[in-house]
Formats: structure tokens, sequence, C-alpha cells
């Protein structure tokens, strides 16, 4: 409802809802919060094998807590704060209004405390947390939102023990490129001990590096023979038989590019071992990825991925 007007703010010079939001600056997240468990010693046991923090300062009659463990004693735990402790009608409201316009993601970005006495086993853990600050609306590579930060204060047996912020960017996760272009591979990083690998390619050749010393081959292109130490070498042309050494089916993430139906499905990726013994990274076409198999005889193609780039790949001899 209210959705449909929040949309024009992009384009608008004023930020409505940034003011909304605003207006939530200092109100109560959480109030008169209490700690599940008295500070205790088997959580700090169990803190410190799984940070593996040896410090003798944690164990023994004297043991204080570890200060980084400030924000464990006032979770809720898998069931939650069942004591009425929780968000506040507040908090909720201001992340309704970002739902309604379309902020839906959420991602914690980071946090950031502050000690002022130590915690030890037998303290009361009670605690406060308010809505500290609203961004304006920032652009991330993640998609436009606005990082709300939040401060908790801690306090022990009624004593002010240390200051928990937590700062989250609530999100419209970025547009895919789909609307606008296709989606593009990346392009290869074409040097000087590489070049001529390429310059192949363009002609539709597939060229092996040979080493002139010990005529041991090698694909891909490197400056040096692994076998002999030699900086010498001149090439072969692959005769464009193999078979498929090995394969993986890629399903997430999902790269469009990469995709026979430029969605972003399942696609294969090939070890492709040539008849000339070595093997090349590529992609089996022809053929549904699921049917790509090892043993599996291909040979080579070249494919237009989009009007920069042409790679070499290998075509099912038969339907798998
Ligand atoms: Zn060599």
């Amino acid at each position: 409802m209210s959705g449909a007007g929040i949309e024009t703010f992009g384009n608008s010079e004023r930020d409505d809802l940034y003011a909304q939001l605003r207006a939530y600056e200092g109100r109560a997240a959480a109030t008169a919060g209490r700690g599940k468990d008295l500070v205790n010693q088997p959580m700090i046991r169990h803190w410190c094998e799984a940070m593996g923090d040896t410090s003798p300062a944690y164990r023994g009659p004297d043991a204080v807590a570890p200060p980084a463990m400030l924000q464990a004693w006032t979770m809720g735990g898998l069931s939650g704060h069942t004591d009425g402790t929780g968000r506040s009608a507040a908090y909720d409201e201001m992340f309704a209004l970002l739902d309604g316009a379309g902020y839906t993601s959420v991602v914690a970005t980071d946090c950031e405390q502050e000690y002022l006495r130590p915690l030890r086993p037998g303290d009361r853990i009670t605690f406060d947390t308010v809505i500290e600050s609203v961004s304006p609306r920032k652009t991330t590579k993640l998609g436009t939102g606005y990082f709300v930060t939040t401060r908790t204060d801690v306090h022990a047996d009624g004593e002010r023990a240390g200051t928990h912020r937590f700062r989250i960017l609530k999100y419209r996760p970025a547009q895919r490129k789909k609307d606008s272009e296709p989606a593009r591979r990346p392009r290869p990083v074409i040097n000087r001990d590489n070049a001529g690998f390429w310059a192949g390619v363009a002609e539709h050749r597939l060229l092996i590096q040979r080493c002139t010393d010990c005529a041991t081959l090698r694909l891909p292109w490197m400056p040096g023979c692994n076998a002999c130490g030699g900086a010498e070498w001149d090439t072969v042309e692959a005769g464009g038989e193999g078979t498929v050494f090995s394969h993986v089916v890629m399903h997430h993430p999902a790269f469009p590019a990469f995709a026979p139906d430029g969605e972003g499905g399942p696609y294969a990726v090939a070890l492709v071992e040539l008849a000339e013994g070595v093997r090349i990274v590529s992609n089996v076409i022809g053929v549904p990825y699921d049917k790509v198999r090892v043993g599996m005889p291909v040979h080579l193609d070249f494919l237009r991925t989009d009007p920069d780039l042409e790679l070499p790949v290998f075509r099912a001899s038969e339907g798998g």
C-alpha cells in the first residue's frame, strides 16, 4: 500500500523514508532485558574451547569472563527470551517500514564493544537496547539501503559493565543485470606468457606449448618447463580429439554468463584430456550438463560467448 508511494523516492532528491526512519533514533529496541543465566564458568569454558583461548585469567577461583563474551550473556538462544525481553514495538515498526519500502534483505555488517568492568561468575546481567542511529540511504555492492546501529548497554548486578553496538544493513538487493544487458563471462588475462595461446584461439587453433629442451608438452601455458626448467619452447597444434577426464556440475552460485540457458542454470565444467596427453579445463557442449560422463569422447570446437570473446570448448561426439 505505502510501498507504491515509497518506490518513487529513488528518483527524488528528498528521502522521506529516511526522515521517517530517523524518528526512531533514540527509541528503545529492547527494555529491561535479563540474561538467561548468571555469568557462569561452564559457558566461559565452552567459549574458551571454541575460541582456542587458553588464558589463565578465565580459569580457577578468580576467573573473569572473556570481555568479548559480552553479547553472549544477553542472547536468547534458540528458544528466544521468554520473559518479555525482546524486540520492542518501535523496532518492529521500523523494520516494517523498511520491508514495506522494498528493503527486505538484511545483513549484519559489524559490531563494536566497550568494556567498563570485568564480568565474573555469579554476576546477574541486565540490558537495554536503543536504536542509536540510522544512516542516510547508501548504495553498496549488495544493494541500496540503510545502516541501522543498535546500542546495548549491559549491566552486571546493576552496575554498568559494557556496551555492545551492532550494525546491520537493511537493503533492497541489487537488480540482476539480466534486465539491461546479458551477463558476460570474465575476460581472460592475456600477458606475455600466454599471448600465443590466445592468438591461436583467434585462429581456431588450440596450441600446446612444447619444451625445446626435453619435448615435454604443457597446457596451460607457462614461462618455463616443469620437467627440466628449460625456458625455450615452441608449439604443437592440438588435433582436437579428447576425452572427459573429470567433470563437475556447477549449481551455485548462479553465473548466467556460463549457463547454456543464460539464466544461471546448472552447467558442466570438464577437465578434458587431449589425445596429446595434456589436459584443459573447459565446457562440454552438445549434451545436457547431466549427460557428461568420465571417458566420454569429445572434440574441439570454438564458442563465441559474446561479441568480444571466443573460447575453446569441447563438443560431445555422441549423445551420451
Ligand atoms: Zn623441458
